[in-house]
């Protein structure tokens, strides 16, 4: 396995290392070890908060996938982004784009101002904006979401790290939507890396999980990982057993959900009640020259379209979807279709005609035949 490809490691779910030879890992439900007489504990483990041998396979993988120097995996990918505000100080600066994860956004929002941490926003795919930012102030961490939800928006990761480094600031990517299957930001200048593993690293609907990746150990990296100990926000055995499985098919579900992303977008743009067509690969969308550079091998699963014809016609468009189930969430194997307004509620910045779609993993052709009897009769 040693000069093996990172692919290859993923798909055996990483190095066996039982000593039953067990080609599927042991879950360790353990919440505690036994401790020596001398009063060490020779199984390296005390108690589950603060280290399990229930993560040690898991996060080895991430941090193979991203390429870091460490890996921690949370609760949750809310989990996770709250690591990192736990390990901002009062005081101190985070620059974040317009545009990125709802539920996110908002937690934000309110921790900063609960916490006496600054905010500044810039416009995701404006790198003047962001300087501009980035120079009104210092600022400790610049927050990236590429492609982001849900119009798909796209950032130069590099450039953007370029600026965020220049002005001592330290670079997050969500990378959730293009997964390590399509890019890697810690090799593009990121230090850090967060995905909500419950959507394409685990891929199947049943778990909720995140991830953090860092570049290298700093002090940062020692707060984050401090947060997570003693906030306590640690994934049960059972879901980290689960992530390490629905790891081992991430490329290949990847690949196909966007190549079936590309095709339905390509499609899409043939119906004349839609206004536009949002996915980075498509050579219309403003970010498509930036997600060429910086992703490789496809351009996700995530889409959006917008009705020329209203709210009213997305959400009637959206009833009539059968195969695409109407559910929230994203990047698992089934396709799914969002209102996404109606889901965020009140205060949302996403426009009522828009629907987001998850294209997953089903023979494309039923998924245009779907989308083909749910629109036809409405535009
Ligand atoms: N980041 C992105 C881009 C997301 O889409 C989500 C959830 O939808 C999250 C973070 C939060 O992850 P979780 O739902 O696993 O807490």
């Amino acid at each position: 396995m040693k000069n093996a490809s990172t692919e290859t490691w993923v798909v055996h779910g990483g190095e066996i290392t039982q000593a039953t030879r067990d080609l599927a890992p042991p879950i360790h439900p353990a919440s505690t070890f036994e401790r020596a007489a001398d009063g060490t504990y020779p199984g390296k483990h005390m108690y589950s908060r603060i280290s399990t041998p229930a993560y040690e396979q898991l996060e080895d993988l991430l941090r193979r996938l991203e390429g870091g120097a460490d890996a921690q995996v949370f609760a949750s990918g809310m989990a996770a982004g709250s690591a990192i505000l736990q390990a901002l100080r009062a005081g101190e600066r985070l620059v974040v784009p317009r545009a990125m994860y709802w539920g996110m956004r908002n937690w934000i929002v309110h921790f900063a101002s609960a916490f006496g941490i600054g905010l500044a926003f810039y416009a995701n795919d404006d790198l003047n904006d962001l300087e501009a930012q980035l120079a009104k102030k210092p600022a400790k961490l610049l927050w990236i979401e590429t492609p982001a939800n849900p119009t798909w928006d796209v950032t130069d990761i590099q450039a953007a790290s370029e600026l965020a480094h220049h002005y001592g600031a330290l670079a997050l990517v969500d990378s959730t939507i293009a997964s390590p299957a399509l890019s890697r930001p810690l090799s593009l200048g990121a230090d850090f890396v967060l995905h909500s593993a419950t959507k394409y690293m685990n891929g199947h609907s049943d778990l909720v999980a995140g991830a953090l990746i860092a570049k290298e150990d700093s002090d940062f990296w020692q707060r984050v990982r401090f947060a997570r100990t003693h906030a306590g926000s640690v994934l049960g055995a059972f879901e980290a057993w689960l992530l390490t499985r629905g790891l081992r098919t991430l490329f290949i579900r990847v690949r196909t959900a966007s190549s079936n992303a590309l095709r339905i977008a390509r499609e899409l743009g043939r119906y004349s009640g839609i206004s536009h067509v949002l996915y980075p690969g498509l050579p219309s969308h403003p970010g498509h020259g930036v997600a060429l550079k910086q992703m490789e091998g496809g351009f996700g699963g995530m889409l959006s379209v917008r009705f020329r014809v209203g709210e009213k016609k997305a959400r009637d468009v959206a009833a009539r979807l059968k195969i695409f189930k109407r559910a929230t969430s994203l990047g698992s194997v089934e396709s799914l279709v969002e209102h996404r307004a109606s889901i965020e509620g009140p205060g949302t910045l996403c426009p009522g005609d828009l629907l987001r779609f998850s294209v997953g993993i089903e023979p494309v052709d039923d998924l245009l035949m779907d989308i083909d009897q749910a629109i036809e009769a409405r535009c």
